[in-house]
């Protein structure tokens, strides 16, 4: 089976990528297995320079990566590069704190002697998304191979330079042989990956419908899954706000890769009395997205990963307007070029308020009161993550109960950072990813007792 990567610019091809067949699938996951009886005794110590020269590959290389990136999804080349430089931090982050991370934990019990020690537990296969080619592979990889274990990679099927470069990226820094692998394979073969003995737990990051037929195959085959899944993220605004910083990033937290974030603010849920202020500053801000190739450097918006993607925004833009929403700017589509686009009072029935949209379109949504903006931002079925602007932070942060989110950001975009935890609530995941957290995931908490 071949698989080609297809500049979504310009329609070129980028790469032709042939898929394993299944001896040599069988071949890598023997590796795997052997690869794990290695590395999990090679000292943590070790493991973490390797972790750190990694990090250093990556910026050693940051416009070979970024240039990859740009060219397999379309990001701007300034946020490709910003992507690479996210993972050289992330693999710098767990490198220095691994050490403190898996420290046995004393708990004083009756015994002479109890602790927890952390104990890597396998391999743990990854099945990624385009949207962050890089950033989404390194932020499963840095934790879980510097704790012991071994990865697998099986990336989107668009992005598969990407994933060649990753692998790269390990094998430059002296990971041992196996420690990470990227399989060119169809999504169908997760069944087979998953069922194979050294396989213990998977990862996911996409859609709820991918998430859904991993976690169900991770399910009869009892082993673990973590989910990181869409988002709806609202983005909501009091009174009080300053307009214009909170519209500067309003406008980051929606049109960074093209909206293609499942962090994005997709929502922004506005009090009745700055409504109009913000819809026409965000408006007039978006108008100023200068759009194009993403290889330039001021290129701000370029094209969707694929046309299926544009096209499947364009259905919500169109089904939303059909039911009255007001089409305040773009609206057109051409291949995978989606106008990035700003429809006004939307309301909970319409597409662009219940579902997600991945791509450049920002949703106003007004609300009567700061309860009521709250009770919009609930009506989701998801849950990543809410953003409140406000000058009032002692009430902003006496309501972040009131969300059921899995991240509560005021006067700051919902982003990721190898410091805080990750991950959503509800139709958005469960686990969690980066920090301490992360690391914990994919380890065996032992309890050791000694009477
Ligand atoms: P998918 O969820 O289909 O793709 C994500 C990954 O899952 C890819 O590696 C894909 O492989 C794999 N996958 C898909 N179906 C299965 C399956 N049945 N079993 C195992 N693996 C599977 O996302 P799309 O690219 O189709 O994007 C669709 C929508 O998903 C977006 O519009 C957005 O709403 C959401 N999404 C969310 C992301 C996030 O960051 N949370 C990232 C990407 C998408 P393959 O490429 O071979 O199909």
């Amino acid at each position: 089976m071949e698989f080609k990567s297809i500049n979504p610019y310009n329609g070129e091809e980028v790469g032709t990528y042939t898929g394993l067949s299944d001896t040599a699938l069988d071949a890598k996951l023997k590796l795997a297995k052997e690869a794990f009886t290695k590395w999990k005794k090679v000292p943590l110590e070790e493991r973490a320079k390797l972790m750190s020269k990694a990090g250093e590959v990556l910026k050693e290389n940051v416009e070979k990566y970024a240039k990859m990136i740009t060219l397999e999804m379309g990001k701007p080349i300034s946020e490709s590069r910003g992507e690479v430089n996210k993972c050289a931090w992330v693999c710098e982050y767990y490198a220095e704190n691994a050490q403190e991370f898996l420290k046995d934990e004393v708990i004083e019990t009756d015994a002479q002697k109890s602790f927890v020690r952390h104990d890597p537990i396998g391999a743990v296969f990854a099945v990624m998304p385009w949207n962050f080619p890089f950033w989404q592979v390194f932020r499963f990889a840095a934790p879980t191979l510097t704790a012991g274990n071994v990865g697998l990679l099986k990336h989107a099927a668009n992005v598969f330079g990407s994933a060649e470069m990753i692998e790269e990226v390990f094998t430059k820094a002296g990971f041992p042989e196996g420690v990470f692998q990227n399989l060119i394979i169809h999504h169908d073969k997760t069944d087979k990956i998953v069922k194979d003995d050294i396989v213990k737990a998977i990862t996911l990051t996409g859609s709820g419908r991918a998430g859904s037929a991993v976690a169900e195959i991770a399910g009869r085959n009892l082993k673990k899954s973590l989910l990181e899944l869409g988002g709806s993220n609202a983005f909501i605004v009091w009174e009080d706000a300053d307009i214009d910083k909170v519209v500067k990033t309003a406008i980051t937290a929606r049109m960074m890769n093209c909206g293609q974030s499942c962090i994005a603010a997709k929502r922004f849920i506005l009090l009745e009395g700055i409504y109009d202020e913000f819809v026409e500053k965000f408006t007039v801000s978006v108008k100023d997205l200068k759009d194009g190739d993403p290889l330039n450097e001021d290129t701000k918006i370029g094209p969707m990963a694929r046309k299926d993607l544009a096209d499947e925004l364009n259905r919500q833009v169109n089904e939303s307007v059909a039911l009255g929403a007001e089409l305040l700017h773009g609206g057109n589509q051409k291949e995978c070029y989606h106008e990035p686009t700003v429809l006004g009072n939307v309301t909970p029935e319409m597409p662009a308020f219940k579902e997600e949209t991945f791509g450049p379109l920002a949703t106003m949504i007004k609300a009567k009161s700061i309860e009521h903006a709250f009770e919009l931002s609930e009506q989701s079925d998801f849950g990543l993550g809410v953003t409140v602007c406000t000058e009032d932070i002692e009430k902003a942060l006496s309501m972040a109960g009131e969300v059921s989110d899995g991240a509560y950001f005021v006067n700051e975009l919902v982003k990721s950072d190898p410091r805080l935890p990750f991950g959503g609530t509800k139709n958005s995941g469960f686990g969690r990813e980066l920090a301490k957290d992360g690391m914990m995931e994919f380890v065996n908490r032992k309890t050791v007792y000694v009477k």
